[in-house]
């Protein structure tokens, strides 16, 4: 087989199946990419090297409103594996097309443990780094070694480390300077040795008290994650979402005090760099949204920062609900909710 025949090029293909919130587009054209190699011959050939581009991984941070008319480069590369044993950590590896959970499970089931508190977010490991996924005290940034990525107009590869890559709150590089510009293939985390349990989350700390488990494993600490979030978050086999909706807005401790005025009990953190994060959820709550909906799109009635599909809802009426909810919010409490998933 010549190199150009193994590229398949499909045509007219549903995205519901691949996005978590169930939401129905057409791609015009996809493409399926296995690795460098798959992504070159895409930006080599004739036709459709020069057109717009969308990259997908599992859909799970995506909010598809219409068709496709970009060529969808949906990453496929497989694999994972020990890099190196360094004093002081493991280096892993693993293909952007895994599967984020399943490559979780892979490192704690050979003993490189310290991406527990990442268990059970949905979505692949090429996708990890774009928005830095966290959750319960930890983000991708503070694992993270270096990536693989091709660059989408030049076909050149190029590795990143973690200045490059400009990691912020759910933010990196891959969704400003290189957003649709730069398709991840591998991912390299730095699992520091020895291994220490991140158990500063009220939720873990609450799970340490009921059990008694003061020094839990690192099983044990993925355990206890992946209970929490199922009782709180809806399955998206079950009940269509993309998480949270609404990244918890960060402010200045003077803009804090004034939204303390309108609302004393409104939930907030200090940051370790002295700004506040309000907590978004609290906020759509207070403003009397649970339950709510408009047409089949509704904010979940045990979490308000999710956003769920009741079964045949279109983008359209996301977003509508997603707009309401932000003027309700900056009109009770002058703050502008930014969506986090990638509206498409
Ligand atoms: C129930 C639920 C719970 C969640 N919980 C959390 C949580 O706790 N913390 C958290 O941070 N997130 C959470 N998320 C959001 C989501 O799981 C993450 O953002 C995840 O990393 C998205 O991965 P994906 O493969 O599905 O990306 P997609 O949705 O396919 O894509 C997201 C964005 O990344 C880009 N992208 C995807 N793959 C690549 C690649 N290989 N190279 C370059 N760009 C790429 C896409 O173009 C798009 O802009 C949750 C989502 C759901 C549904």
């Amino acid at each position: 087989m010549d190199e150009n025949s193994a590229m398949q090029i499909e045509s007219g293909v549903s995205l519901k199946p691949y996005n978590t919130f169930g939401l129905p587009a057409v791609a015009q054209t996809l493409v399926r990419v296995q690795g460098d190699a798959d992504v070159r011959r895409v930006v080599d050939h004739p036709e459709l090297g020069l057109a717009p581009k969308f990259i997908l991984g599992g859909g799970s941070n995506i909010v598809l409103t219409r068709d496709m008319p970009q060529v969808v480069l949906k990453v496929e590369v497989k694999g994972w594996r020990l890099v190196e044993e360094r004093r002081d950590a493991y280096i892993v590896e693993g293909g952007a097309g895994e599967t984020w959970h399943e490559f979780v499970k892979w490192t704690l089931d050979h003993g490189y443990p310290g991406l527990e508190n990442l268990a059970l977010i949905p979505g692949t490991v090429g996708a990890a780094p774009v928005q830095n996924i966290g959750a319960y005290g930890v983000e991708l940034k503070d694992r993270f070694e270096s990536l693989d990525a091709v660059d989408l107009v030049t076909g050149r590869s190029v590795t990143l480390g973690p200045t490059l890559c400009a990691f912020g709150y759910r933010s990196s590089v891959f969704k400003h300077a290189l957003a649709g510009r730069s398709l991840i293939t591998r991912v390299r985390l730095r699992l520091p040795k020895p291994w220490a349990p991140v158990l500063n989350y009220l939720e873990l700390e609450r799970k340490v008290m009921e059990t008694g488990i003061t020094r839990p494993s690192p099983h044990q600490v993925a355990e206890w994650i992946c209970a929490i979030r199922r009782a709180k978050l809806p399955d998206p086999r079950e009940i269509g979402n993309a998480g949270s909706f609404f990244k918890n807005p960060v402010v200045t401790p003077e803009q804090c005090r004034d939204i303390i005025g309108r609302d004393p009990e409104v939930v907030h953190y200090p940051m370790p760099d002295g700004t506040m994060k309000l907590a978004a959820g609290w906020m759509i709550d207070a403003c009397g949204w649970k339950g709510k909906s408009v047409g089949q799109a509704a904010v979940y009635e045990k979490q308000a920062l999710v956003l769920v599909n009741r079964g045949g809802a279109i983008g359209s009426e996301v977003m509508t609900l997603a707009r309401a909810i932000q003027e309700s919010v900056y009109g009770r409490f002058g703050i502008r909710l930014e969506p986090e998933p990638v509206v498409v």
